[in-house]
């Protein structure tokens, strides 16, 4: 099986019926995005750029990122690159930058929270990408947007940025990953490119469980119908306004999902890495109509459990 998932790590995930599903991956760096391509996936769904900053005594500057960016870019070949504005706060800090202390950090200045309150630190990040996106397909996504006066004032930044440099637009997503968001689809679709599902934060926030903490951690499931029910109203708000809409979080990976989320109508999956291979030949082995009517079901359920318990759909 693995063997063969690797001999076919090439051919596009195209389901029996024909509906074409891109595989991406998540990435922190140029080795990864590297690997990736190796591997077959389609391009980078999401860069968590946190880990740029992470790995360093200080911020690296506006020619650092620039360049760090454009070769990942350039590494991918014209496949796009989804890059993610810095996502530290809450369980990610950064040595360099003192943070008051918070009760609940999950809750606080996290995200584009944090872009907002050191404005340099996100101005910096969105000139380097602009500089970066004359070498591949580059776009740019907010993390943590619950509401749309923030992903207003977001693109308000990134085109005065834009401006000053006068460099070409390039498009523009946001993570839908706090339940807000998920439920204004319809509204912020008609002002974004595109949108990814961040499950493992929309999980945590769903059902109100800290993703890091040590008993209920193991507990949470993203299948949990409550999850699936948003997922449906952000494509269906994506797709009135004719935007398409991806999953990079943990979920995007789980055999069990996937053809939940396909027949859901998500267009993009961004997975970990060595899921790839398999995740594309999971694909090409169900029909998008088996997925619909799983999916049907799944959102129907009562619990997560029964949801994994559901016929799996038939591998080809
Ligand atoms: C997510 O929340 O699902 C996600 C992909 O972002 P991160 O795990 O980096 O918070
Ligand atoms: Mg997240």
């Amino acid at each position: 099986k693995r063997e063969a998932d690797l001999a076919a790590k090439d051919q596009p995930a195209i389901t029996t019926d024909g509906h074409r599903i891109e595989v991406a991956a998540n990435i922190g760096n140029l080795a990864e995005a590297q690997k990736s391509v190796t591997l077959g996936g389609e391009g980078v769904g999401l860069l968590r750029t946190e880990l740029v900053f992470m790995e360093r005594p200080s911020p690296p500057d506006q020619e650092t990122q620039a360049r760090i960016y454009g070769d990942i870019a350039t590494a991918l070949a014209g496949r796009p690159l989804i890059i993610r504005t810095l996502d530290v706060g809450g369980d990610k800090p950064l040595p360099y930058l003192p943070m008051p202390h918070e009760e609940n950090p999950f809750l606080g200045e996290r995200g584009i929270r944090l872009g907002f309150d050191r404005p340099e630190l996100l101005r910096t990040q969105l000139r380097a990408v602009l500089q970066a996106a004359g070498q591949g397909n580059v776009r740019v996504m907010f993390p943590m947007i619950a509401r749309l006066e923030e992903l207003r004032m977001a693109k308000a930044v990134l085109e005065e940025e834009r401006q000053a440099l006068g460099l070409p637009a390039i498009e523009v997503g946001i993570m839908i990953e706090i339940p807000a968001a998920a439920m204004m689809a319809d509204l912020f679709a008609r002002e974004v490119d595109f949108f990814s599902i961040g499950t493992n934060d929309l999980t945590q926030y769903t059902l109100a469980m800290d993703r890091g903490h040590p008993k209920l951690a193991p507990m949470i499931d993203a299948l949990d119908p409550s999850l699936l029910r948003l997922i449906d109203l952000t494509v269906k708000g994506a797709s009135r306004h004719g935007k398409w809409v991806g999953v990079c979080g943990g979920m995007a990976s789980d055999p069990q999902a996937v053809p939940i989320l396909v027949g859901l109508g998500i267009k993009e999956l961004s997975v970990s890495i060595p899921t790839i291979p398999s995740i594309k030949a999971q694909i090409r082995g169900m029909s998008l109509t088996a997925c619909q009517a799983l999916a049907q079901q799944a959102i129907a359920a009562e619990t997560a459990a029964q949801v994994r318990d559901l016929s799996p759909l038939s591998e080809a």
